[in-house]
């Protein structure tokens, strides 16, 4: 019998009021339903007096019905039996539901711990989520519910996992959940209970609150997961098809789901890096052999050349020029590495002092005109009318714009255009290389500054490299107190890197005069490595010089 303010039976009352209902004359009360009057009266019911059974709390937790065969009051002895019925039922249920309560709380922690067990093994990550989502749901009384991870790139949250859930539900939150409950709870890094979907102002009207009513929901709980440093890695949600929500024990034991899935998406995240750093060791280890091996074959090629060539004077010069650029490519390739290398150790130093910013310009030119003239590329060079000096160092500045116009050039098929511009808007200086050539996606440009990134991963592409100079670029550039920038309006259109230097304090800023080539003056000079041919080879450079050189390859040497 439903249990309210209608009047329907004695028993509903009673437990409704809290106090004992009397029907003296069953057949005759018409106060009450004439369904239950008529289902006391075809039990021999005449008369009948309802005791509430009193739990723990203040609610009734049911009735001791007393039943009277012929219609009168029941007399005191009666009411008493009633009452001590009342009391022994209120204990009864009582301690059935704290049994109850007790045998789901064991559940839960088996469970629990069940789930623990499984996490601390390998496991496949979406299948240990779906087994903590399936818990969460079970525990909290639905079988609603997803588990979303946050990409803080995107700035979204993306359903992985999800059951009970209908189609359309998912297909319209899978990856805009930040406007909706979850999202509101993701924003302020808490849990947010819904109790009641249809009361929440900001779902009212809307097509979200039309799919989740369509799914038979009316009530959202949503848990942040949080890294142990307390940053946002998704949420764990569940739907209830009831208002109100989880009790306060499910969402006890929701938090320590929570904390299950949180170390299972951090550990996942973690392992997902270190695989992607292992292949990209692999890679950058393939592309090293091969850019390493690149220059080494014509060199060789040309030392054969060279031996053969029986004093045709034309032959060797041709084949010295080739050595040198080879050459010159190992050594500006050894040479980043290190770089980089010191770079991350911090080793890195610059030598800092008052820089004239044309002669690094002409300096940067110099060091690319090779490649430049090799591909027949045009280069437009537009310098302030005054000159212009940065505080910095000279070489590693040449670096930087070096490594530009390389790329420019690289990456710029032949006869293009190449522009090398010098603004200078004080309390700064901006020096914009631009080409026409291949141009960089949209979704690469913030990345290209990244060590080893490069648009074309393949060892087949048409251009060497390691994909280090821009990260040198940058972080050099970041050494000086400046920004640099990629531009481009995608594939085939170009590109466009800015480089902007802070301008010293007017006294800095004093061109430095221009140092004399410096005389040579014969000395002594000892070379000493245990590379032999390292130790000739630099031995004979000196006497060229007009030095006196003399070598040796360890200490005990005379
Ligand atoms: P590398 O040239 O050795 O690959 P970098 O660090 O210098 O390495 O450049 C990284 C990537 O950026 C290149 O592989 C190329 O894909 C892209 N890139 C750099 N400069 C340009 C440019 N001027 N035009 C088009 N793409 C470029």
């Amino acid at each position: 019998m439903p249990i309210g303010e209608a009047l329907i039976g004695t028993c509903g009352t009673a437990i409704y009021t809290g106090e004992p209902v009397i029907c003296a004359d069953v057949e005759n009360s018409a106060q009450w339903s004439a369904a239950w009057r008529q289902l006391c009266l075809a039990n021999g019911i005449r008369a009948c007096y309802s005791h509430p059974a009193q739990g723990h709390g203040s609610r009734a937790v049911g009735s001791f019905f007393l039943c009277l065969g012929e219609a009168r009051e029941p007399n005191a002895w009666e009411k008493r039996v009633a009452e001590f019925g009342a009391l022994a039922t209120g204990s009864v249920v009582e301690r059935e539901r704290a049994a109850a309560h007790l045998r789901k709380q064991l559940d839960s922690l088996a469970r629990l711990q069940e789930l623990s067990a499984e996490l601390v093994g390998p496991g496949q990550f979406e299948l240990l989520l779906k087994k903590i989502l399936a818990a969460a749901a079970d525990i909290s009384g639905t079988d609603k519910g997803n588990i979303q991870i946050w990409d803080p790139v995107k700035r979204s949250l993306r359903i992985v996992v999800h059951q009970g859930l209908g189609a359309r539900l998912v297909e319209h939150f899978l990856e805009d959940g930040w406007d909706a409950s979850c999202g509101e709870a993701a924003r302020h890094i808490q849990r947010l209970v819904v109790p009641d979907v249809l009361e929440l102002d900001a779902l009212r009207g809307t097509l979200g609150l039309e799919i989740v009513v369509e799914d038979d929901i009316r009530s959202i709980q949503c848990t942040p997961l949080l890294s142990r440093d307390g940053r946002l890695l998704g949420m764990l949600n569940n739907h209830y098809r009831q208002p109100g929500g989880p009790s306060p024990d499910a969402l006890r034991y929701i938090d320590l789901l929570a904390r299950q899935a949180a170390e299972l998406v951090e550990r996942h995240q973690h392992e997902s890096e270190l695989a992607q750093e292992r292949q990209h060791k692999d890679e950058f280890l393939a592309m090293l052999a091969h850019e390493l091996r690149n220059p080494l074959a014509p060199m060789r090629n040309m030392l054969e050349v060279q031996k053969r060539s029986q004093g045709n004077w034309p032959q060797v010069m041709e084949a010295n020029e080739v050595i040198e650029r080879q050459l010159l490519q190992l050594v500006r390739l050894v040479d980043d590495l290190l770089d980089v290398n010191r770079i991350n150790r911090g080793k890195l130093e610059l030598r800092m002092e008052s820089v004239a910013l044309d002669a690094v310009v002409q300096q940067a030119i110099e060091m690319c005109r090779p490649a430049l003239e090799a591909r027949g590329h045009q280069l437009q060079l537009t310098l302030p009318s005054q000159p212009v000096a940065v505080h910095g160092d000279s070489a590693r500045l040449t670096q930087v714009l070096g490594n530009l116009l390389t790329n420019a050039a690289k990456y710029t098929a032949s006869g293009g255009l190449i522009q090398l511009q010098v603004e200078c808007h004080a309390p700064q200086v901006t020096i914009t290389v631009q080409d026409n050539g291949s141009g960089i996606p949209e979704d690469q440009l913030d990345h290209i500054f990244e060590m080893f990134s490069q648009v074309d991963r393949s060892l087949e592409r048409s251009q060497g490299g390691l994909g280090i100079g821009l990260m040198l670029v940058k972080r050099l550039v970041e050494m000086h107190g400046g920004t640099v920038q990629a531009q481009s309006d995608g594939l085939g259109h170009g590109s466009r890197f800015t480089v902007v230097l802070p301008l010293p304090e007017a006294e800095l800023a004093a061109l430095p005069a221009p140092t004399p080539p410096p005389l040579t003056i014969p000395r002594r000079i000892l070379v000493a490595d245990d590379n032999n041919d390292a130790a000739t080879s630099l031995a004979a450079i000196l006497k060229m010089e007009g030095h006196h050189a003399h070598t040796v390859c360890s200490g005990a040497e005379p």
